[in-house]
């Protein structure tokens, strides 16, 4: 084809990563490593050499881990982890080593093999994130092979390039962005995919699942990638390179604009103050929690401390880890959710449940491990003595849940006493309203309390009897259904008239098309992730309390999903609330 003929074309994939980058393809031409099936005659010098390439591959991981630690902190490597882990499985070595004396078949193919039905089992899972991770061990079985046959490690790419490949394995992904890739474009993969994630975690455009980028795409080709939309435009011509130009410009006018909202504590446009507070699920996020200004922690996943430590953690580390938040975010307030396991999060003990979301899980769990929950709230009675900490309970269904967590509470309160331990007398306690039976008993239940959070994530499976794992069932899982606009308004309600504070922590409050609607329906403290806290902030700041009001009392008569969600994008392009179309205007 000639370049003329290769003018203009623009590709439609998954957009997988935000932000615009105009520049140079550099295409990864990923050189796969096949194994023959040769017969050896050393055994032994085979074995010998398997064991160098493992020593080899292993060397190189850990330089990527080290690589990866620096780019994205320590709580995101788990992956690479996990692939040195699997080059240290001793069933998986022995096993090679058996294979290679016994059948005297060359190393390479031995690994091919073996290594190969490790990621057909993957293959084969229910879970669509262990699929993806298939992938992620091709890596390992072409790292071990090319090893084997002394091949040097190609770590040295251009920089400042747009990558197109067919895929990128996470180890790729962090090599490019050591070389200050501007953008990923790659055939295969979908949003789950570790280019994705981990493209998102590095702040780098990327349009997955194109499947011909590497076809239509040659070596330094103009791109123009559009992350927002999925959308890559292969050597464009003038126009549309200087309409992209004036969207970076305008991007990064709203950056600006993002930045300076960030160190503001904001109101509606008529004066209604809103408070924009964070959800901490790994340690790394508290820096972006003090940079975003969060006006709080609405939700520290404790959960999170399992990935780092034994089961369950010592009273000791649990300690160091709340105070450490507590000390970080003072004087502002910190709720601690104790451990809510189960559902679609470990559970320490091996137990075959045929429903974990209706079984045992969070404050059931812990009730019935009252020595492991009477750690955790010592912990964090002890991190509590400067009162900005306050515990807030999981899954909470009857009022005897909460009536048994004060009585240990009291019980570790007067153990601490008794040891002349300081502490927080007044903490707050607080539950996490995510089951129906929850929302209904608010009256009843806020004499023992003192807040409430909407976790409604929980609180829309539960509502709508849909598991929020379950691919099949996605579509039926509708964040603006009719019931659940009127069950929140029900427990804003109710919260309300009996004295409750109230916060919402699920991922709805990090949506912004919802956001005038939580605010009309009468919230007045989000509790999103870190990163989502600007974007929260600018719209309740372009909001008047009035309208979005208005904007509830119509949602709360609708009969459908997606009349709930037409009215609220007419809204949203009324108003100019979107962040996109300010940036797209002119599409
Ligand atoms: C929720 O259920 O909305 C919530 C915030 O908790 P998690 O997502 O941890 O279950
Ligand atoms: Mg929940």
């Amino acid at each position: 084809m000639s370049f003329d003929e290769r003018k203009n074309i623009i590709l439609e994939g998954v957009a997988a990563a935000p932000g615009i980058k105009i520049g140079r393809a550099y295409y990864f031409d990923k050189k796969v490593f096949r194994a023959v099936k040769l017969e050896i005659e050393d055994a032994e010098l085979a074995v010998k050499q398997f064991r160098e390439a493992l020593d080899k591959s292993k060397r190189e991981l850990q330089k990527i881990l080290d690589l990866a630690v620096d780019k994205l902190g320590k709580d995101r490597v788990l992956i690479f982890e996990a692939q040195i882990m699997i080059l240290d499985d001793p069933v998986l070595i022995e096993t090679i080593e058996t294979r290679i004396r016994e059948e005297k078949m060359a190393p390479a193919y031995i690994v091919e093999d073996e290594i190969s039905k490790y990621q057909q089992l993957m293959m084969k899972s229910d879970d669509a994130y262990m699929r993806e991770r298939a992938n992620d061990v091709e890596d390992i079985k072409n790292r071990i092979i090319r090893n084997l046959r002394r091949e040097k490690w190609k770590s040295k790419v251009p920089e400042k390039r747009i990558i197109v490949a067919e895929s990128l394995t996470p180890s790729d992904t962090v090599l490019f962005a050591k070389r200050h890739a501007e953008a990923f474009v790659t055939d295969f993969g979908g949003l789950t995919s570790h280019t994705a994630i981990l493209a998102r975690s590095l702040n780098i455009p990327a349009v997955v699942g194109l499947h011909d980028a590497t076809i239509e795409i040659v070596d330094n080709d103009l791109l123009i990638v559009d992350g927002f939309y999925g959308r890559v435009y292969v050597n464009p011509d003038e126009t549309i390179i200087a309409k992209y130009q004036r969207k970076i410009e305008k991007l990064h006018e709203v950056e600006e604009d993002l930045k300076r909202i960030t160190k503001e504590k904001i109101t509606t446009t008529d004066g209604v103050a809103v408070n924009v507070l964070g959800n901490l699920d790994v340690e790394d996020e508290l820096k972006f929690m003090i940079s975003n200004n969060a006006e709080g922690i609405g939700l520290v996943r404790t959960e999170q401390l399992f990935s780092e430590h034994e089961f369950l953690p010592s009273e000791e580390v649990q300690f160091e880890y709340y105070l450490k938040i507590a000390e970080k975010m003072y004087p502002k307030n910190v709720v601690i959710r104790v451990f809510d396991v189960g559902g679609d999060k470990v559970l320490p003990i091996d137990v075959k449940e045929s429903n974990p979301f209706l079984g045992w899980r969070g404050i059931r769990f812990l009730l019935d491990n009252k020595l492991q929950f009477e750690d955790q709230l010592k912990a964090i009675l002890r991190a509590s003595s400067k009162g900005n900490l306050k515990i807030m309970l999981p899954m909470v269904t009857a009022m005897d849940e909460v009536l048994d967590t004060i009585s240990l509470l009291e019980k570790c309160k007067k153990d601490l006493r008794a040891a002349s331990i300081p502490f927080d007398e007044n903490i707050e306690l607080g539950i996490m309203v995510e089951v129906p039976a929850a929302a209904v008993l608010i009256p009843k239940l806020a004499k023992h309390i003192k807040f409430i959070s909407l976790g409604t994530n929980d609180l829309i499976q539960y509502l709508l009897a849909v598991d929020r794992t379950n691919e099949i069932v996605a579509e039926l899982y509708q964040e603006f259904h009719p019931s659940v606009v009127q069950t929140i308004n029900h427990i804003v309600e109710n919260a309300e008239k009996s004295g409750l504070d109230v916060t919402i922590c699920g991922e709805l409050a990090a949506d912004t098309l919802a956001t005038p609607l939580l605010v009309g329906l009468g919230l007045k403290a989000l509790s999103v992730s870190a990163i989502s806290i600007p974007y929260i902030k600018r719209i309740v700041k372009n909001l008047s309390y009035a309208d979005a009001k208005a904007l509830a009392e119509k949602a709360l008569l609708a009969d459908t999903h997606d009349e709930v969600a037409a009215l609220l994008k007419e809204f949203e392009k009324e108003h100019g609330l979107d962040f996109e179309s300010i940036i797209f205007e002119e599409d």
